[in-house]
């Protein structure tokens, strides 16, 4: 197979190590990386809206109060808002696909309702199936510049695709059911109970279950 990308050696090494360090980072924690990157975004957009309404508006102080303001809001939303807006678009493009063939109003519209449901709930997932799929082809991309067999190729698309997705669901699935666990162990250390009497901090005895005042010297 010939390379794609014809460039001098020493470059070609730098390329080769850029497709690959970035081909296995997207395709192991994609959707990590995305939604960072939609972070960034977002709060670079919210500055600039912010600063800008800001100036428009008042002076430099409030601006700039005003873009930090903005960055920190569209900066934690922003990820939501793209998610919700691709969904959108997917779920308008099979309304217009089911009416342009004759399904009806009615039917269309409900199609196009599930359509958006399933996009939107999955977004994560399709999120990290797609950067798996794009981080393996730049791996690939990088091993056929250094003239790597064909055969070899296609194998090593399928492991690193396969691979990836398995550890970015997997990655997806344990953060989900991390703030169970930490609200309930959260929950268990934040029992302070003060002394009625005195007002010092109780002692929890699990042997008497009871609570115990060290500075009155009795039960509470
Ligand atoms: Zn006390």
């Amino acid at each position: 197979m010939e390379p794609i990308l014809l460039v001098p050696g020493e470059i070609e090494i730098v390329v080769v190590a850029l497709l690959l360090v970035f081909g296995l980072a997207l395709a192991f924690a994609g959707h990590r990386i995305w939604k960072g990157l939609m972070g960034i975004i977002g709060a670079f957009l919210g500055f600039v809206l912010g600063y800008t309404l800001g100036m428009v508006f008042s002076g430099e102080l409030a601006a700039f109060l005003l873009g930090v303001i903005g960055a920190v809001l569209l900066g934690a939303v922003f990820y939501r808002l793209v998610s919700t807006g691709v969904s959108l678009v997917i779920a308008a493009a099979a309304f217009t696909l089911l009416y342009r063939l004759g399904a009806g109003t009615v039917i269309s519209l409900l199609v196009a309702g599930a359509v958006f449901v399933i996009v939107f709930l999955g977004f994560e997932r399709i999120i990290a199936l797609f950067t798996a799929l794009i981080g393996a082809s730049m791996v690939v991309w990088g091993l056929d510049l250094l003239d790597t067999s064909a055969y070899l190729l296609v194998p090593i698309f399928l492991v690193i695709a396969g691979a990836g997705t398995v550890v970015q669901y997997y990655d997806i699935e344990s953060k989900k059911k991390m703030p169970v666990v930490t609200h309930a162990s959260i929950m268990k250390i934040d029992v302070v109970k003060h002394c009625p009497t005195c007002g010092q901090v109780l002692t929890y005895l699990p042997d008497y279950n009871a609570w115990f005042c060290y500075s009155c010297g009795r039960y509470s």
